[in-house]
This record gives structure tokens, sequence and C-alpha cells, in this order.
């Protein structure tokens, strides 16, 4: 844990106590502060108060007291409308900030200045976990110790302190960096831009405003790389590099970039020098799969290199990257058939990157509904020997696929993998792949994506003849 000191002696509230909440409740009450608290959930008031913050309904905190509000990622702090204790805050002229911030104030005492550790902050639309886990694998394969955490994982707060060889790899949602102002890392990511959480922003130029931020925020000395294949990064990409603050590094997969990194015919090149040289082929990373795990591994190629000079090494951990779970994750095999858990695709967009991948697939889908349903992966449906369709999007689904591409109402995802197990191993189709990949939130049937591509890993290790995927 990072004791945060920066208002020892003072009282800070802290609003939310999920995983972030209580990492800053420990972390402050450590750094010797006098912490009010409030949740609206008693269990989470009951965990603050173990912790040491006075737990106190925020409408009764003593407002003039109050030197700063930490608020949870998770309460709205501008749209729909600001929270309650948000407005509260601001009328009492108390900043509203996030435990991102007071990692920042530990960590980084003076923006701009060398810190105490270097801090490597990731954000963007889709591919933030996976690009920050392979950030933080290379870095321990060459070395370091890789403290990852913020979005994913362990919260920021809750990481060890520096040590000489610390590195820090933060994944950072839109959220945690609007209340995070003063961080200034050494190195920015920014993976992508698409509309997403909308409803929590306002607009899309206001969401892709705050991801720009966060590369602003980058130390003048430091690097930014930047997805440029989708319009709203490039023209990021094109104002920061005419800002003239930290060098930014232009990032691409298809493209070939006069300086930069990028991606074609499957081979990645570092072009940030004099000329470009090949750093290796994707096809050796094969828990990388798909043109958007090659942006991830770009992005973190980029990442690492101020810290590691030897391009074999970085390219030799991007190799032995082990994934992320539920993610296009392999989790066994019978025979010919490769099983994979995509359980983390919970919208079309993240699905067609896994359909994208396999010729032929035996797919299972459905779940909680999103708004578009599947109509926008039709050019995908060719490559789909069967669809396996369970929870509450299965009729809307089957209505998208009908005469398009074969499909079986299965109801659920134990019925719908057996069935598809056994169509692919009688099947004429060489490789055939059983996916999950449901283009759906979870939540109508599981309690989160986590729980249901755990239930089908469960379900495939049930399956007779598995063979462990190693
Ligand atoms: P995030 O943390 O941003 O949600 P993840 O790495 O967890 O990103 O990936 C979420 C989903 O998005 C995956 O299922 C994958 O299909 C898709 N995805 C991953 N990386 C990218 C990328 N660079 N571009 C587009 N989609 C991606």
């Amino acid at each position: 844990m990072i004791p945060s000191r920066a208002f020892a002696n003072q009282t800070v509230a802290v609003f939310g106590l999920a995983r972030t909440g209580l990492g800053a409740v420990r972390a402050l009450v450590a750094g010797g502060t006098r912490v009010i608290a409030w949740d609206d959930n008693s269990t989470a008031r009951d965990l603050g108060g173990q912790e040491g913050a006075q737990i106190m309904p925020w409408r009764e905190w003593p407002w003039e007291e109050i030197a700063a509000l930490v608020l949870s990622p998770g309460v709205p702090l501008t749209h729909p409308r600001p929270h309650g204790v948000v407005d509260h805050a601001a009328r009492a002229r108390v900043p509203v900030i996030g435990d991102v911030e007071l990692f920042a104030r530990e960590i980084r005492p003076d923006p701009g200045k060398p810190g105490r550790a270097p801090v490597i902050a990731i954000t963007g639309t889709n591919g933030k976990s996976t690009t920050t886990a392979l950030v933080g694998h290379i870095l321990a394969a060459c070395g370091f110790d890789a403290q990852v955490g913020g979005n994913i994982g362990t919260s920021v707060l809750e990481l060890s302190p520096p040590s000489a060889k610390t590195v820090y790899v933060l994944e950072m949602s839109s959220f945690q960096i609007d209340l995070a102002p003063g961080l200034s890392a050494d190195v920015g990511i920014l993976s992508n831009l698409s509309p997403d959480h909308i409803d929590r922003h306002g607009s899309m130029e206001n969401y892709a405003a705050i991801k720009a931020r966060l590369m602003r925020q980058v130390a003048p000395d430091g690097q930014v790389l930047i997805g440029v294949d989708d319009a709203p990064s490039s023209a990021i990409f094109t104002q920061l590099s005419a800002a003239g603050g930290a060098q930014a590094h232009p990032v691409s997969v298809g493209k070939v970039l006069g300086r930069g990194i990028f991606v074609v015919d499957g081979a990645l090149y570092d072009a940030t020098g004099a000329r470009a040289v090949k750093v290796m082929d994707m096809a050796d990373a094969p828990r990388l799969p798909g043109a958007h795990n090659w942006q991830n591994a770009a992005l973190a190629y980029g990442a690492v290199r101020p810290f590691i000079a030897d391009a074999k090494a970085v390219a030799a951990a991007i190799q032995s990257f082990p994934g992320l779970a539920h993610r296009m994750e392999a989790v066994g095999r019978i025979g010919k058939t490769a099983f994979i858990n995509d359980s983390k695709a919970t919208n079309a967009d993240a699905t067609a990157r896994a359909l994208a991948v396999y010729p032929d697939i035996f797919w299972i889908a459905g779940g909680k509904p999103k708004d578009g349903g599947i109509e926008s992966l039709s050019g995908y449906f060719p490559r789909i020997r069967k669809a396996y369709l369970i929870g509450e999007a299965a009729p809307a689904f089957a209505r998208s696929l009908d005469g398009k591409a074969p499909y079986a109402m299965s109801g659920t995802l134990d019925t719908a993998l057996a069935s598809a197990a056994a169509d692919a191993a009688a099947s004429n189709a060489s490789a055939p792949v059983v996916l999950l990949s449901p283009a759906c939130a979870s939540y109508d049937q599981f309690r989160d994506f986590e729980q249901r591509g755990d239930a089908f890993r469960a379900a495939v290790a049930r399956l007779p003849g598995l063979e462990k995927v190693a």
C-alpha cells in the first residue's frame, strides 16, 4: 500500500466504498488523515468503518472542515447530472478528486520534474486491459518491478511503494482521468476511440477531450503513443504533435508510417528512428491474435522502449505473453476443435474482432441485449457454421441471422456448448472453433462477464476428451 500524505492532519471525505474507495481510505488513514466516508450500501460502509473511516451520511458532512472529496469513479461527476454530493462539494469549494490523484501526489509530487518512479498511463475505448497487462508482462520479463493496477485488478493506492526498479503501469478509465488532473505520466497510451459511455460524458467530443487530456498531462520529457487508425484518435495525435509537449508517436495497424510504429503484413516495425526496423512477426505471439491485438502489441512495444533498449528482449516478452482471461482465451482443445472464451466481448464491436480471426466458427452468443444487436456483424455471418443463442437476446439475434446463417435456440450456456462441441467435431472444418463471444452483457444469466467466462471454462473442462491448453 502507498500511504497518502498529501492531506496529513486534515479531513478528507470519501464517497463510494468499493475497491478504489476502500483503497483510498486505507492509504489516507495510513498517511495520517482523518477520513469521513459514505456509501449507500451498508456492507460497503461496514468495510469502510473497519478501515478506520468515520461513517457519516454525506448530507451531514462538516463541509467547512473537509479539504478534499475523494469520489468513486462510478459516481456521476458531470453527466447525466452531477451526484448531489458533487454539487455540495462545489458549493463548499471543496476539490473533487479520485484515488489516482492521491497516488499522483505521492509518486509525482512535482509534475514535470522527474518523479520517484516512472508511470505509464493507458487509456482508450478498447484494448486498455490487454495493453496494460502486456506492458506489465514485458517490464516484468525484463527485470522491472512492474506495478500494474488502476482500472484493472489492484487499485492504485494498493500497489507497492516505489523501489529502484519500479514502473507503475496504470489502466485509466475516462472517469478516473476526470478525477486525476495532476497525473503527469512519463508515457501515455491512447489505443483508440469509438462511442462508449456517452451517457456518462455528454457527447463523443467530450469523451475524446477527456482521453486527450491524459495525453496532454504527460510530462514534457515523456512519450505519448496514439493509435491513429480512427479519426478522433488521429486528430488528437495531430494536435499533440503540433503542441510541442511530450514526444508523440503514431501507431498503426495496416498503414506504413514514415515515422512511428506499425504492423503491416503481420509484422511489427519500429520506425521511430532513422529507418523502419522489423521487430517481430505477430504470428509468433499466439496469445495476441487479430489486428486489434497487434495494435495493443505495437502500443505496448512503444511504451516500454524508453525503459528497455533491447528490442529483441521486448519481442521475446511479447511472444511469451500468456493473454488475459475472457479475451479470446484459449481454454481447451478436443482433437481439431479449439474452445475460445471471449466473454469480455459485451458488445458487437468487440465480438467483431473475434469473428474476424477464425474462419469456421461455432458461435455461442446472446445474453442481455445491447442497442443495435448484431446487425453490424452480418459481414462475418459467412464464417459462422452455426450460432447457438442464449439469454434474452436470442429471439432478436435469431431474426438477424435468419436466412444468413444456421442457428439453434439453446437457451443456456451449457446446452449451447454441448451442441456446439458435437457439431464442431462432426463438421468437415479442418480447424473448427467453438467461440463464446456473446456481443451482450451477462446480467440476465450471470453476475458479470467474468462469471460467464468462468462458467464456460468449467463446462469446457467437463467435456470428454479435453486436452488442456498449456
Ligand atoms: P478494455 O479494458 O479497454 O475494455 P480489453 O483489453 O479488456 O479492453 O478488451 C475488451 C474487448 O475489446 C476484447 O474482447 C477485444 O475483442 C476488444 N479489443 C481488445 N483490444 C482492442 C483494440 N485494440 N481495438 C479494438 N478492440 C479491441
